[in-house]
């Protein structure tokens, strides 16, 4: 694991971007697998900025989300496919067929969460897997308690995660509270694994995902086992790690040895 201490969000959004820059340099045609909420907005913008500037092209990238709700209508302000066009895909040059998130109104989500895995292995597996982290430890809707080798599935979203998203919805909306999400399993499955977290509130998720036992009750704590998995942390995120200084030692060893090559 390497984990990635910076001093704010602004670091982080410039260093989860290189990432990504380096990655479609290398293959332009790479499969990226996308998360909402919001954590990765910086990031979308940056993204939007760098392809503007034509320092990346998206043309040839396909995009799979992690997750989306049950129910709500993909042209709903809500959804998630609405939060994806609206930040980030409508302002790059990625062709609208290659973006994928499952399909909210189907009326057989257990079919179409086969069809979403068939379909990810099909374009050649995620190269590139963003993640945030719920403040319970959840990736995508995985919550607590979900099976580590879980696939795609619906899930009820648990109270802690229904609070942490009534942010996004105003009074008197109904709150979906089922959604169709990558599972931890398919979520392993990418090449590549950035995780981003920022913020007092995640402090806990994050101490138990990369310190903790692995345990299904913090489904982060999981990606210990996958072997190229980044976590960009801000200080406070990063607040309650015991091995914090190891951690920024290693950082700035592995900058001095990059720059020495
Ligand atoms: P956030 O959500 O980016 O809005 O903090 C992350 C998550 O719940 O996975």
């Amino acid at each position: 694991m390497q984990i990635i201490i910076l001093q704010d969000q602004e670091q982080i959004t410039e260093l989860a971007s290189d990432f990504i820059v380096e990655l479609l340099d290398n293959k332009p045609s790479a499969v990226l697998g996308l998360a909402t909420g919001s954590t990765p907005l910086d990031l979308y913008s940056k993204l939007a900025e760098l392809n503007q500037q034509q320092r990346i092209s998206f043309k040839n990238v396909t995009t799979f989300n992690l997750d989306e709700y049950l129910g709500i209508p993909a042209d709903h302000s809500l959804s998630y496919r609405c939060f994806m066009n609206t930040h980030l895909f409508k302002h790059i040059d990625i062709p609208y067929e290659n973006t994928h998130l499952p399909n909210s109104m189907t009326d057989n989500p257990k079919q179409e969460s086969i069809d979403y895995d068939r379909l990810i292995s099909e374009t050649g597996g995620i190269d590139l897997q963003l993640l945030g982290i719920g403040v319970n430890g959840h990736i995508g809707f995985n919550e607590p308690s979900s099976s580590l080798a879980s696939r795609t599935r619906v899930k009820t979203l648990t109270q802690s995660t229904l609070q942490a998203n009534s942010r996004f919805f105003s009074a008197g909306e109904t709150q979906p509270r089922l959604a169709i999400t990558m599972g931890i399993g398919t979520i392993m499955e990418a090449k590549q694994i950035l995780l981003l977290a920022y913020g007092e509130d995640k402090a806990d998720a994050i101490k138990a995902s990369i310190e903790g036992p692995i345990t299904a009750m913090c489904p982060a704590s999981i990606l210990q086992m996958h072997p190229e998995v980044t976590f960009i942390l801000d200080e406070t995120a990063a607040r309650k790690l015991d091995n914090i200084n190891y951690y920024k030692q290693v950082y700035e060893e592995n900058k001095r040895l990059l720059r020495g090559k």
